[in-house]
């Protein structure tokens, strides 16, 4: 796995990161990092959300997909781009309305035990549109920034006290600013 396929959680909120999901949206349709059914299932392992990569379909990678560019385009209100369209306001609301996964109770030697119950992909999605109702309508949506690298277009919370944080993660972007200045100079 290339670094171009990894990850992105620089967004200090699951539903951020989410949409970095799609790296370089500058370009026309960006560049789409799940790729397939497998690739969805491994970003909830990967972000937190459940202990073990979920069965995904295509249809729950298409739906994924509809939730991630609603969610990023109510992000994008809050900076100053278009209003928000009242189908993007259904869509993370339809999917917040999903009940997230759960525990059910075992009885084992030891007394009862709960474990979770292997998630589905739309109690995933439940959690995913939930803290994107909590970041767009609550106090943080004003710390919601761009990553100041022209290239990247990752999205991002700024919880820094002095909010003048600029770059998506400072080893990736903010790094090779430094590096680009530094060479200017020398030049
Ligand atoms: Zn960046």
């Amino acid at each position: 796995m290339g670094d171009k396929q990894g990850f992105r959680f620089h967004g200090g909120r699951p539903s951020v990161n989410f949409t970095a999901t799609v790296g370089m949206r500058w370009r026309d349709g960006g560049f789409e990092r799940l790729t397939d059914p497998a690739a969805l299932g491994r970003w909830c392992t990967e972000a937190g959300l459940t202990p073990a990569d979920p069965a995904c379909s295509a249809a729950d990678l298409a739906a994924a997909r509809e939730l991630r560019e609603a969610v990023y385009r109510l992000l994008r209100t809050q900076l100053g781009d278009d209003p928000a369209q009242a189908e993007d306001i259904a869509t993370v609301n339809r999917w917040a309305a999903h009940p997230p996964p759960v525990s059910a109770l075992h009885l084992t030697p030891a007394g009862l035990r709960a474990r979770p119950v292997p998630a589905t992909v739309p109690s995933l999605l439940g959690l995913i549109a939930a803290d994107a109702v909590a970041v767009l309508g609550g106090d943080e949506a004003a710390r919601l920034r761009e990553c100041a690298n022209p290239e990247c277009s990752l999205l991002f919370l700024d919880t820094s006290r002095a909010g003048a944080r600029r770059w998506c993660s400072m080893s990736a972007c903010g790094s090779r600013e430094k590096m680009q200045r530094y060479r200017s100079a020398v030049r």
